[in-house]
Protein backbone atom coordinates (compact mmCIF):
# COMPACT_ATOMS: atom_id res chain seq x y z
CA UNK A 1 0.00 0.00 0.00
CA UNK A 2 1.54 3.37 -1.08
CA UNK A 3 3.23 5.79 1.26
CA UNK A 4 0.91 8.42 1.52
CA UNK A 5 -2.44 6.27 2.29
CA UNK A 6 -0.17 4.56 5.01
CA UNK A 7 0.42 8.42 6.72
CA UNK A 8 -3.19 9.16 6.24
CA UNK A 9 -4.32 6.79 7.91
CA UNK A 10 -2.07 7.32 10.60
CA UNK A 11 -3.33 9.96 11.29
CA UNK A 12 -7.22 8.82 10.57
CA UNK A 13 -7.22 6.83 13.34
CA UNK A 14 -6.04 8.97 15.91
CA UNK A 15 -9.45 11.30 15.19
CA UNK A 16 -11.74 8.25 13.78
CA UNK A 17 -12.55 5.30 15.66
CA UNK A 18 -10.25 2.92 13.88
CA UNK A 19 -9.78 5.27 10.95
CA UNK A 20 -12.79 4.30 9.25
CA UNK A 21 -16.40 6.21 9.43
CA UNK A 22 -18.24 3.03 8.00
CA UNK A 23 -16.43 -0.33 9.82
CA UNK A 24 -16.14 -2.42 6.68
CA UNK A 25 -14.05 0.28 4.78
CA UNK A 26 -11.31 -0.93 7.19
CA UNK A 27 -9.17 -4.04 6.36
CA UNK A 28 -5.55 -5.14 6.92
CA UNK A 29 -2.88 -3.39 7.28
CA UNK A 30 -4.96 -0.16 6.25
CA UNK A 31 -7.61 0.92 3.50
CA UNK A 32 -5.86 2.88 0.50
CA UNK A 33 -7.20 6.89 0.44
CA UNK A 34 -9.17 7.65 -2.39
CA UNK A 35 -7.91 10.84 -4.30
CA UNK A 36 -10.99 11.13 -6.90
CA UNK A 37 -13.09 8.38 -8.83
CA UNK A 38 -14.50 8.62 -12.75
CA UNK A 39 -16.64 6.05 -14.46
CA UNK A 40 -15.28 2.57 -14.09
CA UNK A 41 -11.48 3.84 -11.92
CA UNK A 42 -10.30 5.18 -8.66
CA UNK A 43 -7.50 6.75 -8.05
CA UNK A 44 -5.87 6.70 -4.30
CA UNK A 45 -3.64 9.20 -2.84
CA UNK A 46 -0.58 7.76 -4.15
CA UNK A 47 -1.78 7.71 -7.69
CA UNK A 48 -2.09 4.14 -8.50
CA UNK A 49 -5.63 3.36 -10.10
CA UNK A 50 -8.40 0.81 -9.46
CA UNK A 51 -11.22 -0.95 -11.46
CA UNK A 52 -13.75 -0.53 -8.97
CA UNK A 53 -16.16 -3.34 -8.51
CA UNK A 54 -17.37 -2.03 -4.62
CA UNK A 55 -18.95 0.87 -6.89
CA UNK A 56 -20.38 2.30 -3.37
CA UNK A 57 -21.67 -1.23 -2.33
CA UNK A 58 -24.14 -1.08 -5.70
CA UNK A 59 -24.97 2.36 -5.57
CA UNK A 60 -23.02 3.15 -8.52
CA UNK A 61 -24.90 1.91 -10.87
CA UNK A 62 -24.46 3.67 -14.26
CA UNK A 63 -20.35 4.34 -12.54
CA UNK A 64 -18.98 7.18 -11.16
CA UNK A 65 -18.96 11.07 -11.64
CA UNK A 66 -21.94 10.16 -14.93
CA UNK A 67 -21.88 13.00 -16.99
CA UNK A 68 -25.90 13.36 -17.35
CA UNK A 69 -25.93 13.40 -13.52
CA UNK A 70 -23.10 15.09 -12.68
CA UNK A 71 -24.59 18.23 -15.25
CA UNK A 72 -27.87 18.56 -13.60
CA UNK A 73 -26.93 18.43 -10.35
CA UNK A 74 -24.01 21.71 -11.11
CA UNK A 75 -27.44 23.37 -12.52
CA UNK A 76 -29.06 22.44 -9.59
CA UNK A 77 -26.70 23.38 -7.31
CA UNK A 78 -26.45 27.42 -8.15
CA UNK A 79 -30.24 27.34 -7.41
CA UNK A 80 -29.78 26.00 -4.05
CA UNK A 81 -29.00 22.86 -2.49
CA UNK A 82 -31.53 22.86 0.42
CA UNK A 83 -35.25 24.23 0.69
CA UNK A 84 -37.17 22.10 3.11
CA UNK A 85 -40.08 22.81 1.25
CA UNK A 86 -42.01 21.19 -1.38
CA UNK A 87 -40.78 21.33 -5.08
CA UNK A 88 -42.21 19.81 -8.35
CA UNK A 89 -38.60 17.81 -8.24
CA UNK A 90 -40.21 15.69 -5.56
CA UNK A 91 -43.41 15.44 -7.62
CA UNK A 92 -41.57 14.50 -10.79
CA UNK A 93 -39.29 11.60 -8.92
CA UNK A 94 -41.79 10.58 -7.13
CA UNK A 95 -43.67 9.42 -10.24
CA UNK A 96 -40.70 8.53 -12.02
CA UNK A 97 -40.00 5.58 -8.51
CA UNK A 98 -43.79 4.77 -9.41
CA UNK A 99 -43.75 4.79 -12.84
CA UNK A 100 -40.67 1.25 -12.11
CA UNK A 101 -42.17 0.76 -9.00
CA UNK A 102 -45.89 0.36 -9.44
CA UNK A 103 -46.46 -1.63 -6.20
CA UNK A 104 -45.35 2.04 -4.57
CA UNK A 105 -48.80 3.65 -4.96
CA UNK A 106 -47.26 6.84 -2.54
CA UNK A 107 -43.58 7.64 -1.86
CA UNK A 108 -41.88 9.42 1.02
CA UNK A 109 -38.53 9.85 0.44
CA UNK A 110 -35.87 10.02 3.15
CA UNK A 111 -31.30 10.07 3.37
CA UNK A 112 -30.72 6.46 3.74
CA UNK A 113 -31.32 3.06 2.93
CA UNK A 114 -32.05 2.61 7.23
CA UNK A 115 -34.22 5.58 7.27
CA UNK A 116 -36.39 3.51 4.45
CA UNK A 117 -36.71 0.32 6.42
CA UNK A 118 -37.16 2.16 9.92
CA UNK A 119 -40.19 3.64 8.51
CA UNK A 120 -41.46 1.28 6.76
CA UNK A 121 -41.23 -1.43 10.12
CA UNK A 122 -42.43 1.37 11.96
CA UNK A 123 -45.51 1.89 9.19
CA UNK A 124 -45.86 -1.73 9.77
CA UNK A 125 -46.50 -1.81 13.13
CA UNK A 126 -48.79 1.24 13.18
CA UNK A 127 -51.03 -0.25 10.40
CA UNK A 128 -51.49 -3.35 11.55
CA UNK A 129 -51.75 -2.73 15.87
CA UNK A 130 -48.97 -5.53 16.22
CA UNK A 131 -45.65 -5.64 17.78
CA UNK A 132 -43.08 -8.44 16.26
CA UNK A 133 -41.11 -8.24 13.10
CA UNK A 134 -39.61 -11.29 11.25
CA UNK A 135 -36.36 -11.17 9.56
CA UNK A 136 -34.33 -13.27 7.82
CA UNK A 137 -31.13 -14.25 9.11
CA UNK A 138 -28.00 -12.46 7.24
CA UNK A 139 -30.59 -9.75 5.78
CA UNK A 140 -29.36 -6.07 6.37
CA UNK A 141 -31.03 -3.56 6.57
CA UNK A 142 -29.27 -0.79 8.51
CA UNK A 143 -27.02 -0.11 11.33
CA UNK A 144 -30.18 0.03 14.24
CA UNK A 145 -31.05 -2.79 17.14
CA UNK A 146 -34.72 -3.65 15.67
CA UNK A 147 -33.05 -5.17 12.25
CA UNK A 148 -29.20 -5.80 13.92
CA UNK A 149 -30.35 -9.30 14.85
CA UNK A 150 -27.99 -11.90 13.31
CA UNK A 151 -27.73 -9.46 10.23
CA UNK A 152 -25.18 -9.43 7.16
CA UNK A 153 -22.74 -7.15 5.77
CA UNK A 154 -20.18 -5.86 7.97
CA UNK A 155 -21.76 -7.58 11.19
CA UNK A 156 -21.40 -10.91 10.13
CA UNK A 157 -17.88 -9.89 8.64
CA UNK A 158 -16.48 -8.82 12.68
CA UNK A 159 -19.22 -11.67 14.17
CA UNK A 160 -21.46 -9.36 16.05
CA UNK A 161 -24.81 -11.19 16.10
CA UNK A 162 -26.09 -8.60 18.42
CA UNK A 163 -24.18 -5.25 19.10
CA UNK A 164 -23.61 -4.07 22.26
CA UNK A 165 -25.53 -0.85 23.54
CA UNK A 166 -28.95 -2.70 21.46
CA UNK A 167 -31.31 -3.20 23.47
CA UNK A 168 -32.91 -6.73 24.38
CA UNK A 169 -36.21 -5.23 24.85
CA UNK A 170 -36.22 -4.40 21.37
CA UNK A 171 -33.98 -7.18 19.87
CA UNK A 172 -36.49 -9.56 20.76
CA UNK A 173 -39.29 -8.85 19.13
CA UNK A 174 -37.18 -9.47 16.29
CA UNK A 175 -37.95 -13.10 14.76
CA UNK A 176 -35.65 -14.32 12.83
CA UNK A 177 -35.91 -17.07 10.23
CA UNK A 178 -33.25 -18.67 8.08
CA UNK A 179 -33.15 -17.74 4.38
CA UNK A 180 -34.77 -20.15 1.53
CA UNK A 181 -36.93 -21.68 4.19
CA UNK A 182 -40.34 -20.97 3.80
CA UNK A 183 -41.31 -24.28 6.07
CA UNK A 184 -39.89 -21.95 8.83
CA UNK A 185 -41.51 -19.22 7.92
CA UNK A 186 -44.70 -20.67 8.06
CA UNK A 187 -44.17 -22.23 11.43
CA UNK A 188 -43.04 -19.13 13.08
CA UNK A 189 -46.09 -17.33 11.34
CA UNK A 190 -48.22 -20.00 12.79
CA UNK A 191 -46.95 -19.65 16.56
CA UNK A 192 -46.64 -15.63 16.77
CA UNK A 193 -50.02 -13.99 16.21
CA UNK A 194 -47.98 -10.94 17.04
CA UNK A 195 -46.27 -10.38 14.09
CA UNK A 196 -46.49 -7.10 12.75
CA UNK A 197 -44.28 -7.52 9.56
CA UNK A 198 -41.97 -9.20 7.56
CA UNK A 199 -39.16 -7.79 6.31
CA UNK A 200 -36.45 -9.42 3.51
CA UNK A 201 -34.23 -8.76 0.62
CA UNK A 202 -35.53 -10.47 -2.11
CA UNK A 203 -32.21 -11.46 -3.52
CA UNK A 204 -29.28 -11.48 -0.30
CA UNK A 205 -26.67 -9.39 -1.06
CA UNK A 206 -25.37 -8.66 2.61
CA UNK A 207 -24.00 -12.27 3.18
CA UNK A 208 -22.06 -12.56 0.09
CA UNK A 209 -24.69 -12.95 -2.68
CA UNK A 210 -27.24 -15.63 -2.01
CA UNK A 211 -29.90 -16.13 -4.53
CA UNK A 212 -33.57 -16.90 -3.84
CA UNK A 213 -34.55 -20.44 -4.45
CA UNK A 214 -37.10 -21.35 -7.00
CA UNK A 215 -40.32 -20.47 -5.23
CA UNK A 216 -38.99 -18.86 -2.28
CA UNK A 217 -40.42 -15.84 -2.70
CA UNK A 218 -43.88 -16.76 -4.21
CA UNK A 219 -44.05 -19.00 -1.23
CA UNK A 220 -43.37 -15.63 1.02
CA UNK A 221 -45.52 -13.66 -0.49
CA UNK A 222 -48.14 -16.06 -0.03
CA UNK A 223 -47.98 -17.67 3.45
CA UNK A 224 -47.59 -13.21 4.20
CA UNK A 225 -50.59 -12.62 2.50
CA UNK A 226 -52.62 -15.78 4.56
CA UNK A 227 -51.48 -14.50 7.69
CA UNK A 228 -52.12 -11.07 7.11
CA UNK A 229 -48.97 -10.00 7.42
CA UNK A 230 -47.22 -6.92 5.76
CA UNK A 231 -44.71 -7.90 2.97
CA UNK A 232 -41.80 -5.39 3.07
CA UNK A 233 -39.36 -5.81 0.30
CA UNK A 234 -36.09 -4.22 1.15
CA UNK A 235 -34.62 -3.50 -2.40
CA UNK A 236 -31.81 -1.13 -1.49
CA UNK A 237 -29.39 -3.46 -3.13
CA UNK A 238 -31.77 -4.96 -5.80
CA UNK A 239 -33.80 -1.89 -6.76
CA UNK A 240 -32.39 -0.47 -10.52
CA UNK A 241 -29.98 -3.12 -9.85
CA UNK A 242 -31.66 -6.03 -10.98
CA UNK A 243 -33.89 -4.88 -13.31
CA UNK A 244 -35.03 -1.07 -13.80
CA UNK A 245 -38.16 -2.33 -11.42
CA UNK A 246 -35.98 -4.56 -8.69
CA UNK A 247 -36.27 -7.66 -8.07
CA UNK A 248 -40.02 -7.26 -7.88
CA UNK A 249 -39.98 -7.07 -11.22
CA UNK A 250 -38.02 -9.92 -12.30
CA UNK A 251 -39.41 -12.40 -9.90
CA UNK A 252 -42.71 -10.73 -10.56
CA UNK A 253 -43.79 -10.50 -6.50
CA UNK A 254 -45.96 -7.60 -5.16
CA UNK A 255 -44.82 -6.63 -1.77
CA UNK A 256 -46.88 -4.59 0.20
CA UNK A 257 -43.50 -1.80 1.03
CA UNK A 258 -40.72 -1.40 -0.48
CA UNK A 259 -37.70 0.36 0.16
CA UNK A 260 -35.25 1.85 -2.00
CA UNK A 261 -31.37 3.31 -1.72
CA UNK A 262 -28.40 2.98 -3.00
CA UNK A 263 -28.66 2.66 -6.81
CA UNK A 264 -32.05 5.57 -6.82
CA UNK A 265 -29.25 8.56 -6.82
CA UNK A 266 -26.42 6.55 -8.42
CA UNK A 267 -24.20 8.28 -5.55
CA UNK A 268 -25.91 10.77 -4.16
CA UNK A 269 -27.58 10.32 -0.55
CA UNK A 270 -31.61 9.52 -0.91
CA UNK A 271 -33.70 7.08 -0.10
CA UNK A 272 -36.90 5.94 -0.53
CA UNK A 273 -39.72 4.27 1.33
CA UNK A 274 -43.62 3.47 -0.76
CA UNK A 275 -46.11 1.21 -0.76
CA UNK A 276 -49.76 0.66 -0.99
CA UNK A 277 -51.63 3.59 -0.06
CA UNK A 278 -53.65 3.03 2.73
CA UNK A 279 -50.32 1.83 4.84
CA UNK A 280 -48.50 4.78 3.46
CA UNK A 281 -51.60 7.12 4.22
CA UNK A 282 -50.72 6.33 7.90
CA UNK A 283 -47.88 8.81 7.69
CA UNK A 284 -47.61 12.36 9.67
CA UNK A 285 -48.91 13.95 9.46
CA UNK A 286 -52.15 12.70 7.65
CA UNK A 287 -51.43 9.87 9.66
CA UNK A 288 -49.98 8.96 13.16
CA UNK A 289 -46.77 7.19 12.28
CA UNK A 290 -44.43 9.43 12.86
CA UNK A 291 -40.92 10.24 10.67
CA UNK A 292 -39.29 13.31 9.53
CA UNK A 293 -36.14 14.33 8.05
CA UNK A 294 -34.34 17.52 8.08
CA UNK A 295 -32.75 16.60 4.39
CA UNK A 296 -35.46 14.55 2.83
CA UNK A 297 -36.14 15.23 -0.58
CA UNK A 298 -33.54 17.93 -0.83
CA UNK A 299 -33.22 19.37 -4.60
CA UNK A 300 -29.83 17.98 -5.16
CA UNK A 301 -30.48 14.46 -4.22
CA UNK A 302 -33.96 14.51 -5.89
CA UNK A 303 -32.40 15.61 -9.15
CA UNK A 304 -29.88 13.09 -9.18
CA UNK A 305 -32.55 10.41 -8.57
CA UNK A 306 -34.16 11.60 -11.33
CA UNK A 307 -31.48 11.87 -14.22
CA UNK A 308 -30.38 8.68 -12.87
CA UNK A 309 -33.79 6.77 -13.95
CA UNK A 310 -33.97 8.53 -16.67
CA UNK A 311 -30.72 7.68 -17.75
CA UNK A 312 -31.42 4.04 -16.60
CA UNK A 313 -34.67 3.78 -18.62
CA UNK A 314 -33.49 5.44 -21.57
CA UNK A 315 -31.13 2.75 -22.17
CA UNK A 316 -33.09 0.12 -20.36
CA UNK A 317 -32.89 -3.18 -22.45
CA UNK A 318 -29.02 -2.14 -23.51
CA UNK A 319 -28.25 -1.75 -20.13
CA UNK A 320 -29.49 -4.80 -18.31
CA UNK A 321 -28.20 -7.10 -20.93
CA UNK A 322 -24.93 -5.51 -21.09
CA UNK A 323 -24.45 -5.38 -17.47
CA UNK A 324 -25.50 -9.21 -17.71
CA UNK A 325 -23.17 -10.13 -20.25
CA UNK A 326 -20.13 -8.27 -18.61
CA UNK A 327 -20.85 -10.05 -15.34
CA UNK A 328 -21.88 -14.00 -17.48
CA UNK A 329 -18.17 -13.44 -18.80
CA UNK A 330 -15.93 -12.47 -15.52
CA UNK A 331 -18.35 -15.34 -13.84
CA UNK A 332 -16.88 -18.15 -15.94
CA UNK A 333 -13.83 -17.24 -16.26
CA UNK A 334 -13.04 -16.50 -12.81
CA UNK A 335 -15.13 -20.02 -12.21
CA UNK A 336 -12.46 -21.90 -15.03
CA UNK A 337 -9.78 -20.09 -13.66
CA UNK A 338 -10.64 -21.40 -9.58
CA UNK A 339 -11.03 -24.85 -11.53
CA UNK A 340 -8.16 -25.14 -13.07
CA UNK A 341 -6.39 -24.09 -9.92
CA UNK A 342 -8.01 -26.72 -8.07
CA UNK A 343 -9.41 -24.13 -5.42
CA UNK A 344 -12.45 -25.53 -3.92
CA UNK A 345 -15.39 -22.50 -4.45
CA UNK A 346 -18.73 -21.52 -5.37
CA UNK A 347 -19.77 -18.57 -7.43
CA UNK A 348 -23.50 -17.30 -7.30
CA UNK A 349 -24.22 -14.00 -9.54
CA UNK A 350 -27.58 -12.43 -11.14
CA UNK A 351 -27.68 -9.56 -13.27
CA UNK A 352 -24.58 -7.44 -12.37
CA UNK A 353 -23.54 -8.95 -8.97
CA UNK A 354 -21.42 -11.81 -8.22
CA UNK A 355 -19.16 -12.92 -5.53
CA UNK A 356 -16.60 -15.95 -5.35
CA UNK A 357 -17.00 -18.24 -1.40
CA UNK A 358 -14.01 -20.63 -0.91
CA UNK A 359 -15.85 -23.33 -0.12
CA UNK A 360 -17.02 -26.75 -1.37
CA UNK A 361 -21.17 -26.67 -0.95
CA UNK A 362 -23.37 -24.07 -2.12
CA UNK A 363 -24.12 -21.23 -0.21
CA UNK A 364 -27.85 -20.72 0.52
CA UNK A 365 -28.01 -19.28 3.30
CA UNK A 366 -26.06 -17.55 6.43
CA UNK A 367 -25.04 -20.89 7.75
CA UNK A 368 -23.28 -22.36 4.45
CA UNK A 369 -22.31 -18.69 3.86
CA UNK A 370 -20.71 -18.42 6.86
CA UNK A 371 -18.54 -21.95 6.20
CA UNK A 372 -16.73 -20.43 3.69
CA UNK A 373 -13.06 -19.91 3.71
CA UNK A 374 -12.63 -16.05 4.51
CA UNK A 375 -9.09 -16.00 5.28
CA UNK A 376 -8.90 -17.35 1.94
CA UNK A 377 -11.30 -14.38 0.98
CA UNK A 378 -9.09 -12.14 1.96
CA UNK A 379 -5.96 -12.94 0.66
CA UNK A 380 -8.08 -12.48 -2.51
CA UNK A 381 -8.96 -9.26 -1.73
CA UNK A 382 -5.13 -7.95 -0.89
CA UNK A 383 -4.13 -10.01 -4.46
CA UNK A 384 -6.46 -8.17 -7.00
CA UNK A 385 -6.13 -4.88 -5.34
CA UNK A 386 -1.92 -5.65 -6.05
CA UNK A 387 -2.94 -6.08 -9.55
CA UNK A 388 -5.38 -3.09 -10.18
CA UNK A 389 -8.88 -4.34 -9.16
CA UNK A 390 -11.14 -2.84 -5.91
CA UNK A 391 -13.83 -5.23 -4.86
CA UNK A 392 -15.65 -4.97 -1.72
CA UNK A 393 -13.20 -5.64 1.02
CA UNK A 394 -15.15 -8.59 2.93
CA UNK A 395 -16.80 -12.03 2.05
CA UNK A 396 -20.07 -10.82 3.19
CA UNK A 397 -20.55 -8.13 0.27
CA UNK A 398 -20.91 -8.21 -2.79
CA UNK A 399 -19.09 -7.12 -6.40
CA UNK A 400 -21.04 -5.03 -8.37
CA UNK A 401 -20.74 -4.39 -12.28
CA UNK A 402 -21.47 -0.57 -13.68
CA UNK A 403 -22.09 1.18 -16.81
CA UNK A 404 -18.79 2.70 -16.92
CA UNK A 405 -16.92 -1.06 -17.37
CA UNK A 406 -15.76 -1.77 -20.49
CA UNK A 407 -14.24 -4.65 -22.24
CA UNK A 408 -10.84 -3.95 -21.85
CA UNK A 409 -11.65 -3.67 -17.75
CA UNK A 410 -13.53 -6.89 -18.05
CA UNK A 411 -10.23 -8.70 -19.87
CA UNK A 412 -8.00 -7.18 -17.28
CA UNK A 413 -10.03 -8.03 -14.54
CA UNK A 414 -10.10 -11.84 -15.50
CA UNK A 415 -5.97 -11.79 -15.59
CA UNK A 416 -6.03 -10.23 -12.36
CA UNK A 417 -8.52 -13.00 -11.27
CA UNK A 418 -5.89 -14.86 -12.85
CA UNK A 419 -3.05 -13.62 -10.78
CA UNK A 420 -4.48 -13.50 -7.58
CA UNK A 421 -6.25 -16.83 -7.72
CA UNK A 422 -2.57 -18.64 -8.67
CA UNK A 423 -1.25 -17.28 -5.46
CA UNK A 424 -3.65 -18.84 -3.69
CA UNK A 425 -3.00 -22.20 -4.58
CA UNK A 426 -1.13 -24.26 -1.65
C1 LIG B 1 -27.03 -0.79 2.51
C2 LIG B 1 -28.32 -1.40 2.89
C3 LIG B 1 -29.20 -0.80 3.80
C4 LIG B 1 -28.81 0.43 4.58
O1 LIG B 1 -28.63 1.52 3.75
P1 LIG B 1 -27.78 2.78 4.32
O2 LIG B 1 -27.92 3.79 3.21
O3 LIG B 1 -26.38 2.30 4.51
O4 LIG B 1 -28.43 3.21 5.56
C5 LIG B 1 -30.44 -1.35 3.99
N1 LIG B 1 -30.81 -2.46 3.35
C6 LIG B 1 -29.99 -3.09 2.48
C7 LIG B 1 -30.48 -4.31 1.78
C8 LIG B 1 -28.72 -2.60 2.25
O5 LIG B 1 -27.89 -3.26 1.45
Amino acid sequence: MGSKSKKLFGEARKIIPSGVNSPVRFYKPHPFFVKKSKGDTIWDEDGKRYIDYCNGYGALLLGHARREIISAVSSQLKKGTLYTIPTALEVDLSKLIRKNFPSMDKIRLVNTGAEATMTAIRLARGFTKKKKIIKFEGCYHGAYSSVLVQAGSGSAHIGISVSEGGLKEISKNTLVVPYNDSHTLEQVLSKNKDVAGLIIEPVLANMGLILPEKNFLSDVRKITKQHDVPLIFDEVVTGFRVSNGGAQKTFKIKPDITTLGKALGNGFTIAAVGGKKEIMNKLAPGGNVYQASTFAGNPISVTAAINSIKTINKMENKLYEKLARNCELLVDEIDDLATDYKIPHQINSLASMFQIFFTNKPVIDYKTSKKSNTKKFHKLFSNLLKNGIFIAPSQYETAFLSDAHTDVDITKTIGAYGLSLEALRN
